[in-house]
């Protein structure tokens, strides 16, 4: 089942029993994050009467890997391998007329923010949040397009604060800034699943993260023009916002509920001082509620690919890995492996620290783990470890600035190997079943 935008998937959710409807009217301020919060994980949401606001919100709409999947036509335990084998075969993105797209139905040059419904997701947040933006510039020095999503705080009609970490955007930025130039940005809101996945991919600086949507969807993702920055956006999109960084211009952006579930601090940061906006004529806005699972998992699953990868070019036995919820989908993976040589689990874990700095605590299981059941994965750590000699500690490596028991981002690590050893005695750690359990259908027995 693959759509091309976010509409098609609003219908496809529909069909399939898997999208809720608001009528009641709703408050930007905490109450929408609230409601999204609570039904994360079981239904997308579209908020249809928002108070002070005429455009409807939708939240939720890759809140799971079972709805990933779908969106990917495979089966929810190829999402993984899907993904890195979207992003080994990119697909090039095909330029459409402005006429023939409907991000540009309605052109304003004179932006303000306050149409937008932009929720105030948490607490301590310092402000309204856009969560759900993919921000599309261009290496400065190549042309070479990339994306990225941004928390973007709204600081006036026209002006957004920016957390830009140190990856791409940054680097670009940095360049422009030493020039004493203005960064182009687009931001489209309101797209489909497999377009926000493509642009949390872990690639290499020059690598366009739109052409894995390409491959994604099978066939190549459709561009157009911007009106007032040299730069293309996705023709499907719902919103798009036209703009650019500015050099030497910082003002405090923050607090920002974070996906660890805690409070990115207040600090200056960049701001974006916004061109045009251009949408459909009646668009839809995307929020994605911080801390939830659709937050989670769209950047577990990118996450994912790369570890696997990585892990099996160390040790090729490991069979698959999974970032838990309950580490914020960052900080805790647990690798299954068909352990064939003692010493290959600590390998692994080698691996895996080496793989990204933001995983902390890595556990290695037995293929006959279900490493998605927290359950499981404890119940081999009770029994099949021993800290003196399966437990081992990294002290103060780099870690993810985000996790507040990091010292500023300097972090341990920690490797459990929770692996049978090859030499056990038979039958020492054979696990019990009932014969004939699975095949049992509990509605022929009970009245
Ligand atoms: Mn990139």
């Amino acid at each position: 089942m693959t759509c091309f935008s976010l509409r098609q998937w609003l219908s496809v959710l529909e069909q399939n029993g898997c999208l809720r409807h608001v009528q009641k009217e709703v408050d930007l301020h905490y109450e929408l994050a609230a409601i999204g919060k609570k039904v994360a994980g079981r239904y997308a949401l579209q908020f249809n009467k928002i108070r002070n606001a005429s455009i409807p919100v939708v939240t939720g709409i890759a809140g799971t890997r079972d709805l990933l999947a779908m969106a990917m036509g495979v089966r929810r335990e190829q999402i993984v391998e899907h993904f890195a084998w979207a992003q080994a075969n990119p697909m090039e993105c095909v330029l459409v007329e402005a006429r023939t797209a409907p991000v540009k139905e309605k052109i304003s040059n004179d932006v303000d923010l306050q149409v937008l419904p932009i929720p105030v997701h948490h607490e301590k947040d310092g402000g309204p949040y856009i969560t759900a933006g993919v921000l599309i510039a261009k290496d400065p020095c190549t042309g070479v397009r990339n994306i990225s999503i941004h928390r973007l705080q709204v600081l006036g009609p026209n002006r957004l604060g920016i957390l830009i970490l140190p990856r791409h955007l940054s680097y670009f930025f940095r360049v422009a800034e030493a020039e004493g130039k203005p960064l182009e940005i687009a931001i489209a809101i309101g797209l489909d699943p497999l377009l926000l996945l493509a642009s949390q991919a872990l690639t290499p600086l020059g690598y366009d993260e739109f052409t894995i949507a390409g491959a994604l969807y099978g066939r190549p993702l459709e561009l157009v023009k911007c009106e007032t920055v040299d730069l293309e956006v996705p023709a499907q999109a719902e919103i798009v916002l036209e703009g650019r960084l500015l050099p030497g211009v910082r003002e405090i952006e923050g607090p920002f509920g974070e996906y660890p579930k805690y409070y990115g601090p207040a600090s200056p940061k960049p701001v974006i001082e916004l061109t045009a906006m251009t949408s459909r004529r009646d668009p839809i806005f995307q929020t994605i509620v911080p801390a939830t699972k659709e937050h989670l998992l769209l950047g577990a699953i990118p996450r994912e690919a790369s570890l696997l990868q990585i892990v099996k070019n160390t040790v090729p036995n490991v069979l698959s890995v999974h970032l838990t919820p309950g580490g914020a989908c960052r900080y805790h993976a647990i690798i299954s492996i068909d352990k064939q040589n003692e010493g290959e689990a600590k390998n692994a874990i080698f691996a895996a620290f080496s793989s990204s700095q933001e995983i902390k605590h890595v556990v290695v299981v037995d293929k006959d783990v279900d490493i998605f059941n927290p359950e499981d994965v404890e119940w081999a750590i009770a029994t099949r470890c021993q800290a003196g000699r399966d437990v081992f500690i990294v002290e103060r490596a780099l870690g993810n600035k985000l996790d507040p028991s990091s010292d500023n981002g300097l972090s341990d690590k920690m490797g459990i190997d929770a692996t049978v050893p090859l030499d056990a005695e038979p039958g020492r750690f054979e696990r019990i079943r009932i014969p004939g359990e699975e095949a049992i259908r509990l509605e022929d027995y009970l009245d």
